[in-house]
């Protein structure tokens, strides 16, 4: 037992990003351990805060006179396993942050919740003696008792809150019978439980389907290989529909026979009551959920259960990765090519990476699956590093839709002004007629604001970057790379058209506008407005499912969830719309938005339409994904990224500098910049900015932004660490600048 404690402070400073030692004092040399929280005196105030131990020493750092002691263990505190801390070392260093924002990331439950207690009711006399009792009572007319006693003769012991509750009994009543002797009362702590609490007949543990040759055979595959002990990625690519989560339940079916634990991750939009029931109906209560509906307690459960084996599978979002399984065969990655897998707070790390890591440190297995793989997931299989899985027909019945593209310039010029094309409004009549359900959708980032001619389609390029620019309020048309402005156009540059405008239109408009024209439709709108509510998004989509309504309009929302068999059209309004934005996943995004909306079609028997509207109808995003062709669009694709240098094909940091102050945000970017530009001359990184951000103010904040790209990651990892140098020589206050390694969208 050492007698001193390395402690990190929970205070988010790069100054005190480093650990701090105090001496253990003997009432803890007992019971402290490595990842216990810790209160410890800190700075010249010797205030308490709060920090967790990642050493025990029997080396002083420092003058131990001068060393202050740990105040006292924190109480309910969590302690940090010693792989999740060296998990959390690896993330500071691989995406920039300090250690406290690290350890917080691996410990997304940081207090444990008082277990809840039941408490029972149980009968001390033989069922027999209990009905004599019983009578007695009656014929004193105690007639409380007498209930009480004839229930216990018969179950022998009763939830008190039944007793209490259901059977009207005072505990007065209770209490005597105890003294009496007649009964006791005994507790029982239990776990809270994550799952639904009403829950119907369907949940109910049901029989596995029969797998396809194909599923089996990705089954046994990836089984065998486990056996022998090879730990890999594997990427599974199938269609939606095509049997992937099956595959998964038999993997993790097979890693329970083998006593081991998974972990499924699920986009945090698609994790409905739905996909939770069928894993339920396969595993019953081994199965525990995460997900930001939880309450503190019910999370920190969770956690606890998972730690004491109780449970087999965590299904959840991003910080599900961080479930303290110890005996953890596989993580699993459905949808794997999803944005949000991506943090947005420091350390801005990226799970499909960070369960990459976790299973090197556990001896697990990665499996990834996704109807449109991300770039950076098939990039890794062509080069052999991932194992790759097609799966190609739908298991369901269903067949794929028919797709129709639209080119709204030809709308244009034929008079049509509106948002619905003469095709799509057709096809929206004859579903109306033939009571069958439609859907309509709307890219989200819609107001982003990108500016293009209606005529000919041509958008605003900024000349230097191969990205469009964004419209400001100011009118000014910015590129958000490299910072080049330019006033805005009155006339489009390409056909001298006067309809050249920023594209604006949202999930209201379209809902307003389809009431006009379609009077009799009943329509349902999904969008952030409407899903405020902790229930509003199952709602509106069991709503819909329950054909309360004809056509749901919605946001990227609507294409994740719910099997609507009843859709047989699902129109996407505007294409070009994440075509367009000022990113260079963009085209990598519209494929993959209009390959799941288009996937939405035709799910069951009845034929299925996609009607993609569109002002670049010959874009190679929108020709593929119009085909479904997944494996054209990754060739243009990676060589587009090729030649820019960008992710996969290349590495690339975001460094975004936030200042209260506007021109101390110009001045530190470009001190900052230029610092990197001269010392690693000699590595050559490709820098662009800084500039001002696309949202170049929040809160306040200015923001200014540079890019740094380098084909190895490795050496932009140097590059990182010597701006934190920087940093803390030039005193900067720490958080304002943050690193965003491989970004999965513009700043
Ligand atoms: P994905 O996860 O790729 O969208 P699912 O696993 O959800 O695909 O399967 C789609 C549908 O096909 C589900 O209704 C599922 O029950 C059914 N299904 C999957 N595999 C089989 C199978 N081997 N036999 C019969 N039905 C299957
Ligand atoms: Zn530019
Ligand atoms: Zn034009």
């Amino acid at each position: 037992m050492g007698r001193f404690a390395d402690v990190i402070v929970d205070i988010s400073h790069e100054k005190v990003d480093r650990p701090f030692q105090y001496i253990i004092p003997v009432s803890l040399q007992e019971s402290l351990e490595i990842g216990m929280a810790v209160n410890i005196p800190f700075g010249m105030g010797n205030t308490l805060r709060k920090g967790y131990v990642i050493d025990i020493t029997d080396i002083p750092n420092f003058d131990v006179n001068k060393m202050k002691e740990i105040h006292s263990l924190v109480e309910q505190g969590v302690t940090v396993k010693e792989d999740a801390i060296s998990l959390a070392w690896w993330m500071k260093e691989n995406y920039g942050s300090t250690m406290i924002a690290a350890l917080k990331t691996v410990l997304p439950v940081k207090t444990k919740s008082k277990p809840v207690v039941k408490k029972f009711l149980c009968c001390q006399v033989s069922p027999e003696l209990a009905l004599e009792k019983s009578e007695e009572f009656l014929k004193k007319h105690q007639n409380a008792k007498a209930r009480l006693m004839q229930e216990l003769a018969t179950q022998q012991r009763l939830p008190q809150l039944l007793v209490t509750g259901k059977l009207h009994i005072a505990s007065s009543t209770i209490k005597s019978l105890e003294n009496a002797g007649l009964l006791s009362i005994e507790e029982e702590s239990s776990y809270r439980s994550a799952l639904p609490k009403n829950r119907d007949e369907r949940w109910q543990q049901q029989k596995k389907k029969i797998l396809s040759t194909n599923q089996q055979r990705i089954v046994e595959e990836i089984l065998q290989s486990y056996e022998k002990g090879i730990r890999e990625t594997y990427l599974i690519h199938g269609i939606t529909g095509s049997g992937k989560t099956e595959v998964y339940m038999e993997l993790i079916s097979h890693m329970i026979e083998m006593g081991k634990q998974t972990i499924v991750l699920i986009p945090e939009i698609a994790l409905t009551y739905q996909t939770l029931l069928r894993f339920y109906q396969r595993f019953g209560d081994k199965v525990s959920v995460m997900n930001s509906k939880l309450s503190p307690g019910e999370r920190s459960d969770q956690f606890e259960k998972a730690k004491k084996g109780e449970i087999d599978i965590m299904i959840g979002p991003r910080s599900a990765l961080f479930t303290p399984f110890t005996k953890l065969g596989m993580i699993i990655i459905d949808e794997e090519h999803e944005a949000s897998y991506k943090s947005e707070t420091m350390p801005k790390y990226h799970a499909r990476e960070v369960a990459k890591k976790i299973c090197e440190m556990k001896n697990a297995s990665l499996v990834l699956g996704s109807a449109t793989p991300s770039l950076e997931s098939y990039y890794a299989a062509k080069e052999n590093k991932i194992k790759l899985f097609p799966l190609k027909e739908r298991l369901a019945g269903g067949n794929l839709p028919h797709v129709q593209v639209v080119d709204l310039r030809e709308e244009l010029k034929n008079g049509n002004r509106s948002i619905f094309s003469k095709a799509l409004r057709a096809q929206l009549e004859d579903r109306l007629q033939k009571k069958q359900q439609s859907m309509l959708f709307i890219n989200r980032r819609g107001y982003a604001g990108f500016v293009s001619c209606r005529a000919c389609g041509h958008v605003m390029k900024c000349p230097h970057c191969d990205v469009s620019l964004s419209e400001h309020r100011n009118g000014q048309l910015v590129c958000h790379y490299c910072g080049f402005e330019m006033p805005k156009v009155t006339k489009c540059p390409k056909c001298g058209s006067k309809y050249i405008l920023g594209f604006r239109a949202g999930t209201q408009q379209i809902e307003e506008l389809l009431q006009k024209e379609f009077p009799t439709a009943r329509v349902l709108r999904m969008d952030a407005d409407t899903t405020q509510n902790k229930n509003s998004y199952e709602e509106i989509l069991s709503k819909f499912a329950n054909e309360e309504a004809d056509i749901l309009v919605g946001t990227q929302m609507i294409v994740k969830g719910h099997d609507f068999p009843k859709v047989t059209l699902v129109g996407i309004l505007a294409a070009d719309m994440s075509l367009h934005l000022a990113d260079y996943r963009s085209a990598e995004r519209t494929f993959q938005l209009i390959t799941q909306a288009a996937g939405r079609a035709g799910r069951s028997s009845l034929p299925g339409e996609v009607v993609i509207q569109t002002y670049n109808p010959e874009h190679y995003a929108i020709v593929h994904a119009a085909n479904q062709d997944y494996e054209n669009f990754y060739e243009e694709e990676i060589s587009y990224r090729e030649v820019m240098m960008y992710p996969p094909a290349a590495h690339m940091i975001a460094v975004l500098i936030l200042s209260q102050d506007e021109l101390t945000g110009v001045a530190h970017s470009k001190e900052l910049a230029d610092y990197v530009k001269q010392t690693f001359a000699e590595d050559r990184p490709y820098i662009i900015g800084p500039s001002a951000a696309n949202v170049g103010k929040i809160s306040d904040v200015y923001r200014n932004i540079f890019y740094i790209k380098h084909t190895k990651y490795a050496k932009l990892i140097n590059i990182k660490n010597a701006m934190e140098n920087f940093i803390k020589e030039k005193e900067w206050n720490a958080d304002t600048v943050q690193f965003d390694f491989d970004p999965m969208s513009a700043y």
